[in-house]
Formats: C-alpha cells, sequence, structure tokens
C-alpha cells in the first residue's frame, strides 16, 4: 500500500476527502493530514508519504511553499495540488517546482481516482524498463500468495545477467544501462500479462508465475534472453534460479520463495550459467 497525505485548511473539504475516498481500494493507506504546510511539514518527516496531495491557500504554509520544501527533501514523493483557482500563474510555478499532479476543485471520487491511479503507475513501475520495482513486485507477490493460501501453482524466478560487469566494462555503463533495458523488455516479452516482472537492483530481476509451467517459462526466459546479440561474436546469457510453490507445506512468503530461488541461482552460476535450475533439498 503506498501513504498517502492531506493538507487543505478547509475542514469540510478535508474530512470529506478523508472520509469518503475508499483509500484502500484504490491502493493507498491514509498516513495524516493537516491544515496547513507548517503543521503539515513535521507530520510529513514523520510518515514520509508517497504520494502528499495540497492546497495551494492555506493560512502559515501555503501548499507551493510546502511542495518546494518536500520536492528538496523527498524527491521521490509525488504531489498532486488540489486547487480552487484556475490560475495559470499557480498552475507555471507548480510545473516549476516539478508538482506531478494538478486538479481543480471540486475534487469529485473519478478525478481523484485516475490521478491517484497514474500517480501509483508512476511510482511502482520503472519508467524506463516498464517493470515493478522491487518494493511494488514483492508487494504483489506476497497478495497473490496470501489470497491464494490453498493452491502452490506458482513459481519465483531469479534472473541475474551473466558476466554483466565484463560488458559494463568492456562497452561502457551506458551500454550496460542498454543491456538492462534490453532484458527487460525481453522479459515481458517472454511472460504473459499475468506474470510479475520485477527488477531487484543491479542485474538482477525476478519472475513472479501464477502456474506450475515452470520449465516451459523458464525455457523461454533463458532463451530470450540468449536472443540479444550485442556483435557478431557476443550475446547476452543469463542464469534463473527457481524456486516452486510446491515444495512448501506451509504457505511461504516472498522471502521463502526468494531464498530457495536465490539457492539454486548460485548453483546456475557454479555451473556453467546461462542457463536454469530449479532448488531442491540437494542443491
Ligand atoms: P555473474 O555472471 O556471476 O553474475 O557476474 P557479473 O559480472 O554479472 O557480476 P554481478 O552480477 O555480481 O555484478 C553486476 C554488476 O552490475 C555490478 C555493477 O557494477 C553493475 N551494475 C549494477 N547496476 C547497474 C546499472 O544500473 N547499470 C549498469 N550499467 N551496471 C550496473
Ligand atoms: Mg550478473
Amino acid at each position: 500500500m503506498l501513504k498517502v497525505f492531506l493538507v487543505e485548511d478547509e475542514t469540510v473539504i478535508r474530512e470529506g476527502l478523508r472520509d469518503r475516498i475508499p483509500w484502500e481500494q484504490y491502493g493507498y493507506r491514509f498516513v495524516g493530514e493537516a491544515a496547513d504546510g507548517e503543521v503539515a511539514l513535521p507530520l510529513i518527516r514523520k510518515t514520509r508519504p508517497d504520494v502528499l496531495i495540497t492546497d495551494i491557500k492555506m493560512p502559515f504554509m501555503d501548499g507551493l511553499s510546502l511542495s518546494r520544501i518536500v520536492r528538496e527533501e523527498f524527491p521521490k514523493t509525488k504531489i498532486l495540488i488540489i486547487s480552487g483557482y484556475d490560475d495559470f500563474e499557480y498552475a507555471r510555478e507548480a510545473i516549476s517546482i516539478g508538482v506531478d499532479q494538478y486538479i481543480l476543485k471540486p475534487v469529485t471520487r473519478m478525478s481523484l481516482r485516475k490521478v491517484l491511479q497514474e500517480l501509483k503507475e508512476k511510482i511502482e513501475i520503472d519508467p524506463v524498463l516498464h517493470v515493478y520495482n522491487r518494493n511494488a513486485g514483492v508487494e504483489r507477490i506476497n497478495e497473490y500468495i496470501k489470497s491464494n493460501p490453498e493452491s502452490r501453482d506458482y513459481a519465483l524466478f531469479v534472473i541475474d545477467i551473466d558476466d554483466f560487469k565484463n560488458i559494463n566494462d568492456t562497452y561502457g555503463h551506458l551500454y550496460g544501462d542498454t543491456v538492462i533495458a534490453m532484458v527487460a523488455e525481453m522479459l515481458n516479452k517472454a511472460t504473459d500479462d499475468d506474470t510479475i516482472v520485477g527488477r531487484y537492483g543491479g542485474d538482477e530481476f525476478f519472475v513472479f508465475l501464477k502456474s506450475s509451467r515452470i520449465a516451459e517459462n523458464a525455457d523461454r526466459v533463458v532463451d530470450n534472453v540468449c536472443k540479444i546479440n550485442i556483435s557478431d561474436d557476443k550475446r547476452i546469457t543469463c542464469s534463473v534460479g527457481v524456486a516452486d510453490g510446491r515444495i512448501f507445506e506451509e504457505v511461504p512468503d516472498y522471502k521463502a520463495l526468494f531464498s530457495k530461488a536465490d539457492k539454486a541461482l548460485y548453483s546456475t552460476k557454479k555451473n556453467g550459467k546461462a542457463h536454469w535450475e530449479i532448488y531442491n533439498e540437494n542443491i
């Protein structure tokens, strides 16, 4: 769940939004509210919201001054301005501060839902790679596991590019970034829409498969990544460690799956890379 904080001096509007918006249904947890920027700031520092919703005209510290400070201190926090004024100057200043969204009052459930959805995607999906970032991916995997306690028909793949340091050293870091983007694209292509694809960090990705058709999918992942040529005689390969949900007696969580998949990945690297292995007790 993403954290949202609301700053609005008009009590009726503030409490109305707080109480009438089905935050959780939209994927958010309401972590706090304040009637002006000065009161809001220490609370924002404490709660570190993913999204800050703020009015512009407020006593003591207005929404634009607050936004400027929050943008500086918490560059990852998305800022949504709700304004009663269709004023070009405000909008222009909001843009120059780097505010992410700007909507006019009265704020309707529909308009807020749309904007919150867009912000959620911006936060959770890597804008260049089009895969989930680590936290968002892990949260989705845990959610899926918890909501399907009867089934263990799923698998986690941990994917690591082989000899990636060499690629950086030989072709440069920027080219390395391009290779990471190509691998992400290949992973998206090799899996269906229902699969959760994310970047763990560095040259490591994860794929959560909501089925037990492991061999077929793992083959496809390895084959697709191997299709990336960087020169006539050099192509990218990757190693994949797999954890099968069916080996667990109790409902596992992401950590339990990851630790098995990571052991399998380690074995894959030891055994010559460029293939996949599935965790078993002898690995
Ligand atoms: P192995 O086959 O055992 O995986 O060896 P490797 O060379 O791929 O080593 P490892 O996975 O441990 O190292 C990954 C390297 O990726 C280390 C780091 O310098 C580099 N790296 C991490 N993040 C990025 C990035 O965003 N861009 C680029 N270009 N390089 C990155
Ligand atoms: Mg690697």
